[in-house]
């Protein structure tokens, strides 16, 4: 999995923001949302946070978030990651940083909050879970992260569909019930008796369909909490993002999600996503929707023009769709063309020395004796680095960070499945 990263061409962040530079403007994007709801255990929770401001030296940018929990086997982990997963995430970003700093540090940033928050959650012995979906939006820069099965997809304005979320369920990701055989789970279908095998791939002990989750602790700590991450950066002519639980995508698909709603403002969008989806299949499962317009700012606000799209075109990006283990077939001319999305950063592995080494000029700015996970302060000589006991190709020192305290360490180890958390060898 590590290796693709390797082939995946991405655009630069400098390039980006050297783009911006050129034409003298921070593009901002207007942005309107609206979410719906129909409830069935009453265990879908969202969060909705505009207009968060962040001052940067004598000015002040701002930036927007949304969050989506879907939560399982009770709501307390959903309710405990939208109260604590953005402040957890936030905490894990150095002070100080311009923007282009501050996007970039969202990824890592993103990964030890979703890590930090399933640890705290794990002391409190819950033992419900949660899928996340959660997406911060700072100009036209759009940053998701994601855990088990809820989505988010993206219509560009020229008419494209984008898959910005991965898909945790067993059932479909091969890359990941190879992970969890390898750290220790089983994974297989419920056997009613005389060899009749029913439903869904799950994993066991437990039987969760998930490969990620937050929660989750009586299942196994091969449910790692480290999301998928995708950032993207919009065209200045804006789109439309889609967040929705399961009860959405096990009744439409990307395109009817889309075409349902065309024309219509955000909130009606969202209900009528949620009717759509409930009126197809009966309202089995929580359904809940959120749907974000970004928009060029002089534009007097209509909802989003129809774009110009022939019926049943499916146009997919291959560098889009998860799955692709080849080389990303993007092309010079996608690279150099910006007036299309334009990926900056797609990160799926579950292993922390990879997702924490961050290879980036802020690295010099983490504090060397702070804890990569939950942040908190260590003497020197306490931490341990992140890459001690993994099998890294590179000659690690041990005083070669990112480091780890000595309870984030036995948590990660845990996760990779040598280990019980909290127990002993
Ligand atoms: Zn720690």
């Amino acid at each position: 999995m590590s290796a693709r990263s390797d082939h995946h061409q991405t655009v630069p962040l400098s390039v980006l923001l050297k783009r911006e530079l050129a034409s003298e403007k921070v593009e901002k994007p207007e942005i309107s949302h609206g979410q719906a709801n129909q409830s069935k255990k009453g265990e879908d929770f969202t969060l909705v946070k505009t207009e968060c401001q962040r001052v940067l030296g004598d000015d002040v940018t701002t930036y927007h978030v949304f969050g989506l929990f879907d939560g399982h086997n009770g709501s307390a982990a959903a309710i405990y990651s939208k109260e604590n997963l953005l402040a957890n995430v936030l905490g894990a970003i150095p002070p100080d940083l311009n923007r282009d700093e501050w996007i970039a540090a969202l990824p890592r940033a993103l990964v030890a909050g979703f890590v930090k928050t399933d640890k705290d959650l794990q002391e409190r012995a819950r033992t419900s879970g949660t899928t996340v979906t959660f997406v911060l939006i700072e100009g036209l820069f759009v940053t998701v992260a994601s855990v088990g099965d809820s989505r988010c997809i993206l219509e560009s304005s020229e008419g494209e569909i984008y898959y910005l979320s991965a898909d945790h369920r067993l059932e479909t990701n091969e890359e990941e019930r190879k992970r969890i055989i390898a750290s220790g789970g089983e994974v297989g279908r419920l056997n009613t008796g005389g060899g009749t095998q029913i439903g869904p791939l799950r994993c066991w002990p437990g039987g969760l369909c998930l490969s990620r989750s937050i929660g989750d602790m009586d299942v196994g700590e091969y449910i790692v909490p480290v999301p998928h991450v995708k950032q993207v950066k919009l065209s200045s002519s804006g789109g439309r993002l889609v967040i929705s639980s399961d009860g959405v995508w096990d009744a439409l698909s990307a395109e009817t999600a889309f075409e349902c709603c065309r024309g219509m403002p955000p909130d009606a969008a969202a209900s009528q996503i949620v009717k759509e989806a409930v009126g197809f299949k009966g309202l089995r499962d929580d359904t809940t929707c959120i749907v974000i317009d970004l928009q060029p700012p002089e534009k007097p606000s209509p909802p989003l023009p129809a774009p110009p799209r022939k019926q049943g075109m499916k146009v997919f990006k291959s560098m889009f769709k998860k799955k692709s283990s080849e080389p990303s077939s993007v092309s010079e001319k996608e690279y150099s063309e910006p007036d299309a999305v334009e990926e900056l950063v797609e990160e799926e592995s579950a292993n922390l020395s990879e997702r924490l080494d961050t290879k980036y000029p802020i690295c010099n700015m983490f504090k060397l004796f702070i804890c990569a996970i939950c942040q908190v302060e260590m003497k020197p000589g306490e931490g341990v680095s992140i890459h001690s006991g993994t099998e890294n190709t590179k000659k690690i020192r041990p005083w070669d960070g990112p480091f780890l305290c000595s309870s984030c360490q036995e948590k990660k180890e845990a996760m990779e499945g040598r280990r019980t958390f909290g127990g002993i060898f």
